[in-house]
């Protein structure tokens, strides 16, 4: 995979969707990550609980940039399908 270089001038609209696009990329591969070592969240929170831990991890980065970690999930993943490489 190459990587865009900044060569080129490239249109904030392009940067801001590139940067959306990382974004989405990360939270995803952080909720695969999550899903596959820690399992779905606990149905009650529990401070000492790691599951409850490693979700919280995604809900903060979700909390970053503003997004319901709910939604962060279904609008990477729809933002995956919809873009072909
Ligand atoms: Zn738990």
């Amino acid at each position: 995979m190459t990587v865009p270089t900044k060569i080129v001038p490239v249109p904030p609209e392009v940067e801001a969707a590139l940067a959306l696009e990382g974004l989405y990329l990360a939270l995803e591969g952080l909720y695969t990550a999550i899903t596959d070592e820690y399992g779905e969240r606990c149905p009650e929170h529990e401070d000492r609980c790691p599951v409850c831990g490693a979700w919280k991890v995604f809900d903060s980065m979700c909390g970053l940039f503003e997004l319901d970690p709910t939604e962060a999930h279904s609008a990477a993943n729809s933002w995956a399908s919809s873009v072909i490489y």
